[in-house]
């Protein structure tokens, strides 16, 4: 049962980081991620800001250099489906398609994607671990063979998002807005490793909101996809992925940008296998940009 909790739905951005800022509140987006923490009382509410209000954040628009602006309350489906992210952002389109369920793809939105919390069965029940400001890991010892194998420190949670890596591979950036004003930050520093911050995935700080993501112009010649593999054939968390950006010419590999998601508490760059794919020639070239099997 959810438990007790105000609830407010600004309709605009001034007045929902008004409501946002104090401590106690929670933001609300598509919900599909928030009802069920505070279902299940991973963490409390006092104040549930619902932001479905901001038509503002919604939809999707040219930056006017070739780039694109995703508002942060876009939904999966709405990104899976458009025809300019499908066509020069492949691994966006196919990381928002793989996430999750049809239903869940109508309702969650890129915002709440990239912010959406861990799903380590002891942070998700009833355990005081670390990450809650408890003083023990419950997976080091426990049921841990869907943690992480890399950047783990104290906490070994993997980050459950797939919009995040396919977007870091992308350079894609995350706008945040907040009372005292706003910022641009790229989204290879928006995600903290344990070590920095045992308690949060993101930079955000209190009172801070995602408005929207930019993915930047892809150079002639890019190509990019987006690869999970899961326990279920279908509506699964990856138990490992793969977003790879690649700039070819021709049968060259001019530059690969490969991140991997389900491995590591933030989505993972592979800088090693992008320096041995740079400059090569690609012999899995045919495969890149073709749609997942
Ligand atoms: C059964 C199931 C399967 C799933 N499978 C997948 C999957 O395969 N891949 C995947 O990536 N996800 C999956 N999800 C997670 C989730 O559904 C999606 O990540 C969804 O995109 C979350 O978006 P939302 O709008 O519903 O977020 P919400 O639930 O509204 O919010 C999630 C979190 O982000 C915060 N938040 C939301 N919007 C903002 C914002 N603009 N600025 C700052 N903070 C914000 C909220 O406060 C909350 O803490 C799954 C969920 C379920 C229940
Ligand atoms: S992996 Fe992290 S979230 Fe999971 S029990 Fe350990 S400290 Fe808690």
């Amino acid at each position: 049962m959810l438990p007790d909790f105000t609830y407010e739905r600004p309709g605009s951005l001034d007045e929902a980081l008004e409501h946002g800022a104090p401590a106690g509140a929670v933001l609300h987006a598509g919900g599909t991620d928030l009802l069920g923490c505070l279902r299940d009382g991973v963490f409390s509410a006092e104040k549930v800001v619902s932001l479905s209000g901001l038509e503002e954040l919604r939809g999707i628009r040219s930056t006017g250099n070739g780039g694109l602006r995703i508002g942060a309350l876009t939904t999966l489906t709405e990104i899976a489906s458009d025809a300019s992210i499908g066509e020069s952002y492949g691994a966006l389109a196919q990381a928002a398609a793989s996430a999750a369920s049809p239903q869940l793809r109508n309702q969650g939105t890129i915002g709440g994607n990239i912010c959406q919390r861990p799903r380590c069965w002891y942070y998700r029940g009833d355990f005081h671990c670390l990450r809650k400001g408890g003083s023990t890991c419950y997976a080091i010892a426990g049921e841990n063979h869907y943690h992480c194998i890399f950047g783990g420190s104290g906490c070994y949670i993997v980050h459950p998002s797939d919009t995040a890596p396919a977007l870091q591979a992308l350079g894609a950036s995350v706008r945040i807005a907040s009372r005292s004003g706003s910022r641009t930050v790229a989204m290879e520093e928006f995600f903290v490793l344990p070590a920095d911050d045992i308690r949060h995935e993101n930079i955000l700080e209190p009172g801070e909101l995602v408005t929207e993501v930019v993915v930047p112009a892809v150079a002639a010649g890019t190509r990019s996809v987006y690869r999970k593999v899961r326990d279920r054939g279908a509506w699964d968390f990856a138990l490992a992925g793969l977003a790879a950006v690649v700039r070819m010419d021709g049968d060259r590999v001019e530059e690969a940008s490969l991140v991997l998601s389900g491995v590591a508490p933030r989505p993972w760059r592979a800088v090693d296998a992008e320096r041995s794919l740079a400059g090569g020639e690609c012999l899995v070239h045919p495969c890149v940009g073709k749609s997942p099997s």
